[in-house]
């Protein structure tokens, strides 16, 4: 795990997001992970809550511990252990909520047996589960099965999604699979991570509009460090239907991402002459900037950092 140093982060930006968060957080989208690998190593709640301490102080913080997507996954015995990994944590923390990984082939059978722990309250898919090597281009249908979409109707379950492709959301298939589904099953909550994956800010622009009637989808507002694209979807969607997320524990390595052009670009800060910021950090500050410019008053940034995220998983 990463140093957690306070001067790394300055304690003026430190104080600003002390000043600005209220007094309960639930982090909608955060990774937890059985497995050592070189874009995850070993994270339990535990690790999250002595990151965060430096943010949070003596606040209440709950989160949604996500599957950490691996190849690895693939593979039974360590699916099964996952899902064994996922309950010991749940049992450490009985607050928290998680969500379990589904591959692109699951029958409902298989989803189902994963639901081994009342505190499972939603299904995680993730694009290298497509049988494609271009995994960044494949159509949703090929790495969330409809199996999990049936599962979680039945059983009130939350659907963490991660949109690939360069247009992300202003993609047609995307848009169109997104409005078909959530149609189909209103009892299946989506939540489209990232901000719908806005780190090219204009893919939402003008699109999110056409979700506005759809009630079960949902956005957490992870990993995003610009304001346009979360103001953009406040502004559309309201403040009931959108939660604060870290994307642990990715958001401790330092930069950000800008959009630029018609993409976007991480900035790494090695690029950089100066001291900056990790993702946290930057993620918080974009909330902080998102809140003065869409004029969210106290009880609203209560429901996008706390009250949101508990009604979903505990419906
Ligand atoms: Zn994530």
């Amino acid at each position: 795990m990463k140093d957690c140093t306070i001067s790394k982060y300055s304690t003026e930006a430190l104080k600003i997001i002390d000043d600005f968060l209220p007094e309960k957080l639930f982090d909608a989208h955060m990774h937890i992970s059985h497995l050592n690998t070189a874009s995850c190593s070993y994270t339990t709640f535990q690790n999250y809550y002595d990151d965060i301490k430096v943010y949070s102080k003596n606040r209440i913080v709950r989160c949604n511990g996500i599957v950490f997507p691996e190849a690895q996954l693939k593979n039974p015995a360590e699916m099964d252990n996952s899902v064994k990994f996922v309950c010991s944590q749940l049992d450490k923390y009985t607050d928290n909520v998680a969500e379990i990984m589904v591959l692109a082939t699951d029958t409902v059978a298989d989803i189902e047996k994963r639901l081994v722990h009342k505190n499972i309250r939603g299904l995680k898919c993730y694009c290298i589960y497509a049988k494609r090597p271009d995994n960044m281009y494949a159509n949703i249908e090929e790495y969330l099965p409809e199996a999990a979409w049936v599962v979680a109707n039945e059983k009130k379950l939350a659907i963490t999604l991660h949109l690939v492709k360069d247009e992300a959301l202003s993609h047609p298939n995307n848009l169109n699979y997104i409005i078909k589904m959530a149609k189909k099953y209103p009892d299946a909550i989506l939540i489209l991570a990232h901000a719908a994956r806005a780190f090219a800010a204009w893919t939402v622009f003008d699109v999110v509009d056409k979700l506005v009637p759809y009630e079960n989808v949902w956005f957490d507002f992870s990993a995003i460090c610009e304001s346009p694209a979360m103001l953009y979807i406040l502004k559309k969607i309201g403040a009931k239907r959108c939660m604060w997320g870290t994307d642990y524990p990715i958001c401790l390595f330092d930069g950000k991402a800008v959009s630029i052009a018609d993409k976007f670009h991480w900035i790494p800060a090695a690029d950089l002459n100066f001291n900056t910021w990790n993702i946290m950090t930057e993620g918080f500050m974009a909330m902080r900037q998102t809140a003065i410019l869409a004029d969210l008053n106290k009880s609203q940034i209560e429901d996008i950092f706390y009250n949101n995220a508990n009604k979903l998983f505990f419906r």
